[in-house]
């Protein structure tokens, strides 16, 4: 089965994620508007009718924008957990409420869409509450690690387990401790319920790297307190500290806060 990858926004001004096969597709998030998502999904080729699901990580308003109007106008299924759904409806700032979208499931219980096989897994994070996905698409399987304090062992078993990787990496640590943020974001974005650093996210992919890893999308990178060669760099230094070869063994690629990527095709 052919696999399609695309990034459509990453960073705290919104999150948007597609992967699909030639039939449909799925989101994880939609924490940016529901028309440039539907614009940047038609210059691919897909049409929202394609879309079988949103998969919300947490209710942040980075990752949840769009998912009023993908929902209730597009009629797209809206799937979270039953706290981030009241999260939801308790958030002024979301404004079009979930009615007949509204898609409870639950934390390691797998959803089917078509072939692929979706599970929710806990992380560590200050929403309601927080979840990555794990999709097993057949012969192969992608994960999607966003907003997360800390890699449990629970997160870890998932990111193992998978070919692709959307994994975050917020923060350089001499960039945020030496920023101009107030000490209580330092703290927050520093803290067990806070983000991922680089070094964080470095060090468990070079004393967790899998042969069948082969690709890796960093994400969520701080526009303040990070640089896409910052990032990139100190985990291509960790892995080959391993002897692991960055581009040949894995790929590492950082994404764009702003821009969608191009699209990724696996078969
Ligand atoms: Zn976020
Ligand atoms: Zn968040």
């Amino acid at each position: 089965m052919k696999l399609y990858f695309l990034s459509l926004a990453s960073g705290s001004s919104g999150n948007c994620y597609y992967l699909g096969t030639d039939g449909y597709g799925i989101l994880i998030d939609a924490g940016i508007g529901a028309r440039t998502i539907r614009k940047r999904l038609k210059e691919k080729g897909i049409g929202l009718e394609k879309i079988r699901g949103v998969f919300v990580t947490h209710d942040h308003c980075d990752h949840i924008k769009g998912c009023g109007c993908l929902g209730e106008k597009f009629h797209i299924p809206i799937y979270s957990t039953e706290e981030v759904h009241r999260g939801l409806d308790r958030n002024s700032r979301f404004t079009e409420k979930l009615f007949t979208s509204r898609r409870i499931l639950y934390k390691e219980v797998p959803v089917k869409i078509g072939d692929f096989t979706i599970q929710a897994f806990n992380v560590s994070h200050d929403g309601s509450d927080n979840m990555g996905y794990f999709v097993d698409a057949g012969d192969k399987s992608f994960s999607f690690a966003t907003d997360l304090g800390y890699i449990s062992d629970t997160v870890a078993n998932y990111l193992c387990r998978s070919n692709y990787m959307v994994l975050e990496a917020n923060y350089d640590h001499e960039m945020l401790i030496n920023g101009s943020y107030p000490d209580s974001l330092k703290e927050r974005i520093l803290s067990k319920s806070g983000h991922l650093c680089n070094d964080e996210t470095a060090c468990f992919l070079a004393s967790n790297y899998q042969d069948s890893m082969r690709h890796v999308w960093l994400c969520h990178l701080s526009r303040d307190n990070n640089h896409p060669d910052i990032a990139t760099k100190t985990v291509e230094k960790a892995l080959e500290g391993q002897g692991i070869q960055v581009g040949t063994d894995i790929i590492i690629e950082p994404l764009h806060r702003s821009e969608n990527t191009g699209m990724y095709v696996f078969e």
